[in-house]
């Protein structure tokens, strides 16, 4: 079992978890990171945004995180999923299918799932991540100028599109049979000509992931190059947090966010949640700061307490 005790097991192994165990790994730390693989943007070719990485794919940014992190060898790397995480004296259990491990520290950072079959589109599956995206921020650039749409509710969508329309002065919502019932948000986006279809969609219609129509209920096709989407119903990958019975609170645009400290730990000593899993949604670039900024933190509160000893 000694082998398989960690001072530091982080879960997840995305930006957030792969820059914790990069500064951990420098530190000398002895850390287990357990990772399946499939970061949330997995779906997308190019991510944005991260300086030095802007418009590199996510796999050859993981891949080449992996190759760093190999350097350091108090770091362990193992494609396993974490399937239950126990509270022991003085620390952590973390289970996966064939091994069990423990250590006092644990970093989630198991990140978010959207979920885009519940919305219940037809073909919407098909362009997310190559034509209709989560975020301007990562994706408002490559779809500047073009006929937007932005789908969503009654509510989501219309405010959404306000955000939108600084990329493209070409936005429409598609509310989907949703009745937008606020008369103040209706007039404001009428001014700035963005237009609300309430038709059911029938259909997405795209050829290799770029959107080229949506398909109303009463037979009408609408031309769109591309588009937004409010809400993708993502859920946290797992629930750790939730087991743990850590405090949420409700943050920006309906998000949930998990309580933590300046150092990322939370009410649970010991136990720090970091990205996706903290936030709902923090992009790559705030992910990797998280990341660091725990690895550090952790690192500091082990030479403390060696020191005392
Ligand atoms: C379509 C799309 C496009 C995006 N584009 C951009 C962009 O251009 N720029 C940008 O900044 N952000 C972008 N994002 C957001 C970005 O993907 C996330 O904010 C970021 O990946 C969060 O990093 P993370 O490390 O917290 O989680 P993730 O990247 O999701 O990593 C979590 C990791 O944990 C692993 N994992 C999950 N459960 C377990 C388990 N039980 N055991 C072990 N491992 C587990 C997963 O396999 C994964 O490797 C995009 C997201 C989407 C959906």
């Amino acid at each position: 079992m000694e082998n398989n005790k960690f001072e530091v097991i982080v879960i997840g192994g995305g930006p957030a978890g792969m820059s914790a165990a990069l500064v951990l790994g420098r530190s000398r730390i002895r850390t287990l990171v357990l990772n399946t693989e499939n970061p949330r943007n997995n779906v997308t070719k190019h991510s944005h945004g991260f300086l030095t990485q802007d418009g590199k794919h996510p796999t050859d940014i993981f891949k080449e995180a992996k190759k760093q992190l190999n350097k350091y060898s108090s770091v362990e790397y193992r494609n396993e999923k974490a399937i239950d995480l126990i509270k022991i004296e003085d620390g952590f259990q973390v289970k996966t299918e064939f091994n069990a491990y423990k250590t006092k520290r644990v970093v989630v950072a198991t990140g978010h799932r959207d979920n885009i079959e519940s919305i219940g589109i037809d073909g919407l599956v098909e362009v997310y991540g190559k034509s209709v995206y989560p975020c301007p921020f990562c994706d408002g650039f490559e779809m500047a100028d073009k006929k937007l749409a932005v789908i969503g509710d009654a509510v989501k969508a219309p405010m959404f599109s306000k955000v939108i329309s600084h990329w493209s002065n070409d936005v429409i919502v598609f509310t989907n049979g949703d009745k937008v019932v606020d008369i103040e948000l209706i007039k404001s986006l009428k001014s700035k000509n963005i237009e609300i279809i309430e038709d059911k969609i029938i259909k997405l219609h795209s050829l290799k992931g770029k959107l080229i129509s949506i398909e109303l209920d009463g037979g009408e096709s609408v031309e769109r190059e591309g588009g937004f989407l409010p809400d993708t119903k993502s859920q946290e990958s797992t629930n750790f947090a939730h087991k743990m019975r850590i405090p949420s609170e409700e943050g920006r645009f309906g998000m949930s966010f998990y309580v933590i400290d300046e150092n990322k730990e939370t009410e649970v000593p010991g136990f720090y949640i970091v990205g996706d899993a903290q936030t709902g949604w923090s992009g790559v670039a705030v992910s990797v700061a998280e990341g660091s900024k725990v690895g550090s933190a952790i690192t500091h509160q082990i030479i403390m307490e060696k020191w005392k000893n």
